[in-house]
Parts: C-alpha cells; structure tokens; sequence
C-alpha cells in the first residue's frame, strides 16, 4: 500500500503526524514480558493520570498528537526473526486508540507475529481489541483491559479521549466469551472509587473475567498538582477494598508492580 492510500483510510480523523520507527522492538523488564511494542506513539485517550509524556521527554499537549509509526510491521518482520519470548504491545501507549481503527498498525504487527511462536500481552482500554480476537486467539497471549471506575462522569473527566467503563466490559465480556485469556487491569487506583469498589467489583465479575491486576496511583509532582486541583488523590482505602471485594468473586488479584518502586521509568501505559 502506498503511504497516500494509507493516509487516505479515513475511519478516523484525529490529529497525527507520519513517524518513521527505526526500531520496532525493545528490550522491557516488565514482569512477564520480554520485548516492548508500540505502533503509535502519543495517545489521543487524554487520561490525567497519565505520566508517559514525562517518562518520553514528551509534553502533555503534543502527547494528544499521535505519531502513527507506518512501517512498524515491516520492521518489527526483520526484527522478529529468531526471537521467543513474549511481546507487550501497548507498554506506553494504547494500541487501540482510534487510530488504530484508521491505519491498523497493530493489527499488522499481530499478521507479523502471528505464527512466529511468540506470544504478546496487550494492554488497552479500547473496545476496539476484539476486532482482533481470532488472530490474538491464534498466538499464546493475554489481554489486560483497564477499567477505572464504574461511573461515566468520572471516567469523562479522568479518560477524556476513551471508551466509557460499559465498552470496555463489554470487550471483556466478548473475549472471555470467545475463550481468550482476559483480565481486568483496576488502575491507577483514585480516591474517586472511594465507596464504588464493590460496583467495581461486581461489574468485572459479571463479565466473566477472573483475574485482575491493581495498580495504585503513581503520584509524580506533575499529577499530584493536575489531579489535586480535580479534587482527586491516592487511596490506599480504594485499594484494599477494591482487593478484597474482587477476592471475594473468587478473582485472582495480583499487583502490577510486585517487586518494583513505584517511581521506575517503565509505564505499562497505566496511566
Ligand atoms: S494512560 Fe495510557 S491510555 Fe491514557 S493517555 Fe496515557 S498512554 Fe493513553
């Protein structure tokens, strides 16, 4: 496909500039993933917990402007070659912001991957990943799904740009019906699920899921001073409680970051 037919898909029409990627895969030390990949750079998504622009050098305005890396699959085809282990896709952005509905870079990593051995671990808080489900399906994977809270005012002030909490079920729903490995990844943690951890819970069992991540706020001074004028926090409170009503659906919980300072450099785009 030539780059004008592919800028011409048009089933999106945010803001993006053409990056070239010189380097498809990198070497991660996230718990259970050994290379790291991300077809877009920049995240249209808008969450105010997010730290990856400070973690990417990047600032929050161009952050939002989303640098679609076209020739991804073709570097990632030559890269791949004698490799094991598995790929996270999605560490610092989402793999299926809109964008990828308009120029499928992810899709076309997962054609490249797909029969090479490899196993991925995607992580999103878009719908849009079960358009995927028969190729994902096709490869060891798992899929981690974010969801926040159960209330859509919150979640339009804290994760402007993505799918409301009901979409993102809905794709757990979906995947877990189809049989792939799904959990739910519960995080950042905000003291904006004070008193709604039990809905929380509740919703994330319905959908068949039966594992789930939790991850607490990470509070750098750039979010600290962002979410405090939002009126929100840390909360070791939402924390155990959100654990312990999800432990008690008979859902495996686990942190995302067992073993490690919250303070490190790598994101699990979490936001
Ligand atoms: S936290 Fe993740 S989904 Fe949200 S803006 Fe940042 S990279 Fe995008």
């Amino acid at each position: 496909m030539s780059l004008s037919d592919f800028l011409n898909r048009d089933r999106w029409d945010g803001r993006f500039e053409v990056a070239e990627c010189r380097r498809a895969l990198h070497p991660s030390g996230l718990p259970g993933i050994d290379f790291a990949l991300n077809p877009y750079g920049g995240c249209e998504h808008g969450c105010r917990y997010c730290y990856a622009p400070e973690v990417t050098h990047s600032d929050w305005d161009s952050w939002r402007v989303v640098r679609v890396r076209a020739n991804i699959a073709d570097r990632l085809s030559k890269e791949i070659q004698g490799l094991t282990g598995v790929i996270g896709i999605g560490t610092v952005t989402d793999p299926y912001q809109g964008a990828e509905a308009r120029f499928e870079l992810t899709l076309s990593c997962l054609q490249v991957i797909s029969g090479s051995g490899m196993g991925v671990h995607i992580h999103t808080k878009s719908d849009l990943v079960t358009r995927d489900a028969d190729i994902i399906a096709s490869m060891p994977h798992t899929i981690g799904i974010t969801v926040t809270t159960p209330d859509d005012s919150v979640s339009k002030r804290t994760e402007p740009g993505a799918p409301l909490p009901a979409r993102r079920l809905e794709a757990m729903r979906t995947l877990c019906d189809a049989g792939l490995d799904v959990y739910a990844l519960v995080g950042p943690v905000m003291s904006s699920l004070e008193g709604r951890e039990r809905e929380l819970a509740e919703l994330i069992c319905s959908t068949g899921v039966r594992k789930a991540v939790i991850d607490r706020l990470n509070l750098r001074p750039i979010l600290q001073d962002r979410l405090s004028r939002m009126g929100i926090g840390a909360s070791e409170k939402a924390v155990s409680t959100v654990r312990r009503c999800l432990e008690e659906r008979g859902i495996v919980v686990s942190d995302a970051f067992p073993d490690r300072p919250r303070n490190d450099s790598e994101t699990l785009h979490l936001r």
